[in-house]
C-alpha cells in the first residue's frame, strides 16, 4: 500500500496539534470556496482540499471548480479539483494510486 507521506502535501502527518490547527487556519483564511459557483451559502468549514475537514454537507452539485486560481492550490502543489464533493487532496490522490497497483 501506499505510504500517506508519499502524496501528505501539507505534511499533516507529522504535525502536532498546534501546528495542524495553525495550518488549517490559514488554508481557511485563504480559501476561495466560498466565492465558488458551486458553494452553498452557510457551508462550513470549507477548505475542503485540507484532511480531514471531508467532502461539504450541503453542496450535492457540481458546477464550476476554481480551486486552481486558489494561492494554497499552487503554494502546495495541488492537482485535484473539487475536493467538496469528491473529498481532499490526500484522499483524491489515494483514491487513484491504490487501483495504480502501487503497493
Ligand atoms: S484549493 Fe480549493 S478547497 Fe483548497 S483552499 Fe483553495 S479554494 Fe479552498
Ligand atoms: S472545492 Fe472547488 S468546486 Fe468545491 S466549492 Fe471549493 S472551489 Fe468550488
Amino acid at each position: 500500500m501506499p505510504k500517506v507521506s508519499e502524496f501528505d502535501r501539507f505534511g499533516i502527518e507529522n504535525m502536532s496539534k498546534e501546528e495542524y490547527e495553525e495550518r488549517q487556519r490559514y488554508v481557511l483564511k485563504n480559501c476561495l470556496c466560498p466565492g465558488c459557483p458551486t458553494y452553498v451559502e452557510g457551508d462550513y468549514p470549507y477548505g475542503y482540499c485540507f484532511p480531514p475537514i471531508g467532502t461539504s454537507r450541503k453542496i450535492m452539485h457540481e458546477k464550476e471548480c476554481i480551486c486552481e486560481t486558489c494561492s494554497v492550490y499552487s503554494e502546495y502543489e495541488l492537482n485535484h479539483t473539487f475536493y467538496c464533493t469528491r473529498c481532499s487532496q490526500l484522499c483524491q490522490t489515494y483514491k487513484q494510486e491504490v487501483p495504480a497497483g502501487h503497493e
